[in-house]
């Protein structure tokens, strides 16, 4: 559920009018439902009651200042994948204690950065990277509370470029070698391992995938206890999928997979983290875009509108599907068309979806596309110099635009002609 309806033949954010948000702000734009933001938080949140936890919001989902001040303020943390958004989480007001930096390429200066404004863990994932912080901390004057995220070889059943729990991604170390890695992290200066972490991927449609990591996780935790480690926390990463399609089943609920932690590491003691990024923005988010044209084509219909690839890119990176609605509410009885849904942008991949049935449009009219919260506005681009598109937040019957339009002033501003031209 979410709180983007009808209402009144209109459909609305929360208690906003989506058009009375275009006529301020201009089309497209992005806009987010802080109840709903709330909501999906909550949702994991009240799953994993009774249970030592802290939920680390995957900030390159949907990475806006306002977002992230609004869940820091409900008790989340962040997991973080760069220095910048380090920085970011940190301008929010999240506490360092609540932030967690993962990611296969960590540079020395974001570790520095990092380091020094302070940190809960790093997530390691290689090696080169632990000697590199074990230097670093050393250096420093420091201790870097470390996990190593493990790679249990289990196939998440997901999209290829969002599955990287197999062997054959690039992130992790395999759990065959944990041990040993374990055991070199014990020995170098400047480190304290505090737990084990693992992510296998996004967009997860199944508990399955999970239950197989988590037991492998459950039961190197009991192993590397034997061997002398203190493994005191798990970070079992992201992935819970959302509906992205209407009439095509359901993922987990938080409440199940809430249960399946408790299963399979309950009994462990451990803090528990999780990182989830798509369950919580991802149906807390719209982008709103105006049709500029209706075109005939020779066997179909295109439906031109202003929003395009470089503000939404899912569907021409991963064929990712978007729900596609009209902002006046159709007619009981409407008659609906396919329509080829494209933006403007010189590339046939601009293309958001082909045979979509939509009731019949006009130019001039209004549509969303739905599910569009997480890895929306953060994977646009200027390309084609299309200004960044802005985001708004609405909170019941108030919005504000969290995030604005730069005008073509600032975007040609910004590159420098050389003083020899
Ligand atoms: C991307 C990512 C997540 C979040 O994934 P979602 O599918 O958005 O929940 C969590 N942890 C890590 C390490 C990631 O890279």
């Amino acid at each position: 559920m979410d709180y983007f309806l009808y209402n009144d033949g209109a459909l609305h954010a929360e208690d906003v009018a989506l058009s009375q948000i275009a006529t301020a702000v201009g089309t497209p734009f992005y806009v987010y439902s802080s109840a709903s933001l709330l909501r999906h938080f909550k949702l994991l949140d009240d799953a994993l009651q009774g249970m030592d936890h802290l939920i680390c919001y995957a900030m390159k989902a949907a990475s806006n200042q306002a977002i992230l001040k609004l869940l820091g303020d409900a008790g989340a943390g962040m997991d973080v994948v760069s220095g910048g958004e380090y920085a970011r989480a940190r301008a929010a007001g999240i506490p360092a204690e609540r932030i967690v930096f993962s990611g296969v390429g960590k540079t020395r200066s974001e570790m520095e950065m990092v380091m020094r404004g302070g940190i809960r863990q790093f997530n390691v994932e290689s090696e080169p990277e632990m000697r590199l912080l074990s230097q670093l901390a050393v250096e420093l004057e420091q201790i870097a509370p470390i996990t190593i995220r493990i790679n249990p070889d289990v196939d998440a059943k997901t999209h290829a470029k969002i599955s990287t729990g197999k062997k054959e991604d690039k992130f992790g170390i395999p759990i065959s070698r944990a041990r040993e890695v374990y055991a070199l992290a014990a020995g170098l200066p400047g480190l304290k391992i505090v737990g084990i972490d693992v992510h296998i991927g996004s967009q997860l449609t199944e508990l399955e995938p999970f239950a197989l990591a988590y037991e492998k996780v459950a039961k190197l935790a009991e192993i590397l206890r034997a061997d002398g480690h203190e493994i005191m926390r798990l970070d079992l990463g992201g992935g819970l999928g959302i509906p992205y399609e209407k009439n095509n089943g359901y993922p987990p609920s938080p409440a199940d997979y809430g249960a399946l932690i408790r299963e399979k590491v309950g009994h462990l003691g451990c803090e528990i983290e999780i990182e989830p990024g798509r369950f919580i923005t991802g149906n807390a988010g719209l982008l709103v875009s105006e049709v500029i044209y209706v075109k005939e084509g020779e066997d179909r219909e295109f439906l031109i509108v202003d929003g395009a690839m470089n503000d939404l890119i899912r569907p021409a990176m991963y064929g990712a599907h978007h729900e596609i609605v009209p902002i006046v509410e159709p007619a009981a009885g409407a008659d609906y068309q396919p329509y080829d849904v494209v933006g403007p942008v010189c590339e046939s991949g601009d293309t958001f979806a082909k045979g979509r049935a939509l009731p019949e449009m006009q130019a001039g009219d209004l549509i969303a596309f739905r599910s569009a919260g997480a890895y929306g506005a953060v994977m646009a681009s200027e390309y084609n110099s299309r200004p960044l598109v802005p985001e708004v937040m609405v909170h019941g019957d108030q919005f504000a635009v969290i995030r604005a339009r730069p005008s073509l002033e600032d975007i040609i501003n910004r590159d420098i002609i050389p003083e020899w031209q």
